[in-house]
This record gives C-alpha cells, structure tokens and sequence, in this order.
C-alpha cells in the first residue's frame, strides 16, 4: 500500500512570521498519520518550521537545492544544509525551475541523486506544456523527463522517490486536468518505471499538481493511480491546507 503524500509548495510566499503563524493554526488540525502532510516553504523559513512542527504530524520539504555539496556557487544550498535541520522532503525540477532557472534533465537527475546520499526524499517533477499537450506529446515528454530524472537511481532508493506529474498549463491557472486524465498519465509514467525496475514501481507514489484546491481534491485521490497532491495556491490558506490533507 502506497501512503498517500499531499504536499502545499508555497513557491516564494510568505515570511518567516507568517510561516509560524500558518502551523501554529493548522499544526492541531492536521491529525492523520494514514497521509504525509508535507508544507514546502522558503529555505529562510525551513528551519524554524521543522522547530515549530517538531511532534506534529507535519514533515517540512525545501523546494529546490544544488547537486554539489559545497563550494564557489554563490547564493546556492547544499544538500548537506538541508539536512543538517532534518528536512524531510524537497521538491527537484518543478516546471517553474525548468522554465526561469534553467534546471535540465541532466541536473534534475544530479539533485535526485545528491537528496538520496544524503537522505532526504525527492519529490521528482514532471508535466508537459500546453503545446505539447496538444501535440499529443504528454507521455513521451513525461517518459522522457522521468526516465533521466531517475538515472542511476538504485532499486533501493526507488521507493524514496516521488514523482509529480503536473501539467504546466494547469498550475496556478485554475484548469486542471480531469481526475481521469491525470490518472491515465499518471499509470502510464508508473509503466515507464516498470520498465526499468519491475515490479518495485508499485511502490513508487505519485502525485498529481495543478490547480488542486479542497474541492476537487477526494475526486483526484479517489483515482486508482493517483498517491498524492502537490498544491501551490491552495495550500498558502490554513484552512485549506487542513482540507487537503484531511481529503
Ligand atoms: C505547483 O506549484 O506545483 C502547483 C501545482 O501550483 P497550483 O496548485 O497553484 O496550480
């Protein structure tokens, strides 16, 4: 059984004060152990949120960090940095990265590696652009990214790995896809790790994200194929944060 993992990515919002001011309203409310409740913050936030959610059910992800381990990459962080303060989880190759930091296949693949040494779980994004989508290009764009992204990944790390599928035209835009579509994508890229490690992609989880709000979320993880949410907008209002995760 994969456990389900909703994760809020709250891209670059909200300041040290008001980070706290967000678990302290929702670290009560957020009960469930049978879902990962994961809140992806700010690196300036990270470690007071792992202080202020230390005995709650809530675990902390980064959203981004380099593949090298230190040295003259000047306004980066190490992976080690991260895990010094005990983060959990961090999201690599979100379209956003791709689109203005000029993230590729090939460093996606370095972070992915880099997280697991030093033991911190990737969630791996993946999704296709509009054009793509209507060129019928989603699953070869989502193989493809997916394929790179977990090269050389061992059979033994796999299951630390979530991927994200989101396509780029749904996030932040209101348009989702349907809970059907997103799932047929979503079984098909767990074919595509069949295809490199058998049978160990059944316990891979993966998540769908874009424009996931309280009221379409159960209809999503209702889906056979579906683990999980990565939820931008939705996930910056305590109220609604509390509703995802209790889908
Ligand atoms: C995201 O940032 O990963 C995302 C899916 O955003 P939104 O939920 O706002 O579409």
């Amino acid at each position: 059984m994969r456990k389900p993992i909703i994760a809020g990515n709250w891209k670059m919002n909200k300041t040290i004060a008001e980070a706290l001011e967000f678990v302290n309203d929702v670290k009560d409310r957020v009960t469930t152990t049978e879902v990962d409740a994961v809140i992806c913050a700010p690196f300036l936030a990270l470690k007071d949120l792992k202080e202020a959610t230390k005995g709650t059910n809530i675990k902390i992800g980064a959203q981004n960090m380099h593949f090298e381990e230190s040295g003259a990459f000047t306004g980066e962080v190490a992976p080690a940095m991260l895990k010094e303060i005990g983060i959990d989880y961090v999201v690599i190759g979100h379209s956003e990265r791709r689109e203005y930091f000029n993230e590729t296949d090939e460093t996606v693949n370095k972070k992915v590696l880099k997280a697991l040494e030093v033991g911190i779980d990737p969630i791996l994004c993946c999704g296709e652009t509009l054009e793509q989508r209507e060129a019928s290009q989603t699953k070869e764009v989502c193989k493809v990214q997916v394929e790179k992204g977990l090269e050389n990944v061992s059979k033994e790390d796999l299951a630390k790995v979530v991927v994200a599928y989101e396509p780029i035209w749904a996030i932040g835009t209101g348009k989702t896809a349907t809970a059907e579509d997103a799932n047929d994508v979503i079984a098909y890229i767990r074919e595509v790790i069949a295809g490199l490690y058998g049978e160990l992609a059944n316990d891979v989880r993966i998540q769908y994200g874009g424009s996931v709000k309280p009221a379409n979320v159960s209809e999503i993880m209702s889906q056979s194929d579906i683990d999980g949410a990565l939820v931008g907008g939705a996930s910056l209002a305590a109220n609604d944060y509390v509703e995802l995760v209790n889908f």
